[in-house]
This record gives structure tokens, C-alpha cells and sequence, in this order.
């Protein structure tokens, strides 16, 4: 069983459209795949997922009509807001010359969730900062789909503790696949013991690459608590 923001599909394709139609202003918005998924994202953040369960992966779900139409209007304006806020904060560290998403995109993949969790002081149970965080599978770093999340992570005061991973997804030969993958993270920390944790992640290979941040795809992995080194 599986949960899907229907909006989506929606989102990113009437990103799309709206690059490719005359009302889209080259001169003062990139259309770069980046740009896009950060055009994306912003409407997303800015309504009101509607989800759906499938069991099947596929969605199959008609909104009445006038609704539909309001829905679509509404999500347009969002997308025409959305690119004077990118472009006013355009993110100077991406190349915006991709057009389109890389063909190693392309394909049937296992997506991973996020991986959240939480590293705490295990005689305070205060959350720590300053510790580094890192994802490994097979004993490889593993790569992070996108630049907003890194791996090594290194906690900061601002954290709270928390961290999160997006693991890169991994080319499956067919859809509807179900693999487990073993997961290692590794906690370090001047002050403390270091930790190690091993957890699996069960996943079913798909025909999409996910690129889009799925808030609601997301693994939370137990408080993780650290002692203080020489106790
Ligand atoms: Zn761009």
C-alpha cells in the first residue's frame, strides 16, 4: 500500500506546460530542470496535498469537473508566482544549463524514502550537535538525490539533533520488484563513542525516478543515543 499527493503529477506537469507556452518569459525566468523542480516544490509547499492510497502504484482518480478546473487555475497562478520567487533567489551553486532530466533518470528504479532520525545525548537526552552522520550501503557512501541533503551530514547547533538522508535510487531490472536494502550509518563525535546502526529498507522497483521531495515518503529511524566517551 502505497500514499500519493495526487497533485504531484499535477504540479510538474503544469510546470512544464507553462515553460513551453508563450506566456513564459525567457528573459526573466530559467526554465533549467532545477529551476523547475524548485518551481515545483514551491507549489507543492503552497497547497493542499490531496492523497490517495494505491496498492497498485497507479492512481486512478477524476476530481468533479468545476473543482478540477478551479484546482488547475489556482495550481497556475502558484507556478507563475513560483518562478519570480526562484528567480529572485536563484541558487548560484546548480548549473541551470540542464534542460532536461539526465537519461540516467530514465528508467525503473527502486526510490527510497527519507531517512530521518534523531542523534541524543544518552545521559542528558539532550539532542547533539556537531556530530557527523554518515549513510553507507554495501560499505559505499551513499550518493543523496538531491544538493539539499548531503552525506556526511554534520549537525549543526540549529538541527536539534536531526537529520535526513535521500538515498540516490538504484537501477532495477523490472517494475514491481521487492528488494531489501541494508542500510549503515555511522555517528562520530569528538566527545562521544562512536556508533554504528544497520537497518533495511524494503522497497518495490518502479518506472519513475522520484526527484521531488516526498514528505510523505519517509522512514523515521530510531532515536539514536550517544555516550559520552571514558563513561
Ligand atoms: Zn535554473
Amino acid at each position: 500500500m502505497e500514499i500519493h499527493n495526487l497533485l504531484e503529477e499535477k504540479v510538474k506537469t503544469s510546470v512544464d506546460e507553462y515553460c513551453e507556452s508563450s506566456s513564459f518569459d525567457r528573459k526573466k525566468h530559467c526554465d533549467c530542470i532545477q529551476c523547475r523542480l524548485d518551481v515545483a516544490c514551491y507549489v507543492l509547499n503552497n497547497t493542499t496535498p490531496k492523497y490517495v492510497v494505491s496498492s497498485r502504484g497507479i492512481v486512478h482518480h477524476e476530481l468533479e469537473y468545476t473543482k478540477k478546473l478551479q484546482l488547475e487555475a489556482d495550481i497556475l497562478g502558484l507556478v507563475k508566482e513560483g518562478f519570480s520567487v526562484i528567480a529572485s533567489r536563484k541558487r548560484p551553486e546548480i548549473d541551470h544549463t540542464k534542460k532536461s532530466e539526465s537519461p540516467d533518470r530514465e528508467g525503473i528504479f527502486f526510490n527510497f524514502p527519507n531517512i530521518i532520525g534523531k542523534i541524543i545525548n544518552g545521559k542528558t537526552f539532550e539532542p547533539i550537535s556537531n556530530a557527523e552522520v554518515k549513510l553507507f550501503l554495501d560499505d559505499n557512501l551513499v550518493n543523496m538525490t538531491s544538493k539539499m541533503t548531503s552525506n556526511p551530514i554534520r549537525l549543526t547547533e540549529y538541527t536539534g539533533g536531526l537529520f535526513i538522508f535521500w538515498p540516490y535510487p538504484v537501477k532495477a531490472e523490472k517494475s514491481g520488484m521487492e528488494k531489501t536494502f541494508t542500510f549503515k550509518i555511522t555517528v562520530t563525535h569528538p566527545d562521544y563513542n562512536e556508533y554504528t546502526k544497520l537497518f533495511d529498507v524494503k522497497v518495490t522497483s518502479k518506472e519513475s525516478f522520484q526527484d521531488s521531495i516526498h514528505l510523505q515518503n519517509t522512514m523515521n529511524i530510531e532515536e539514536i543515543y550517544l555516550f559520552p566517551r571514558g563513561v
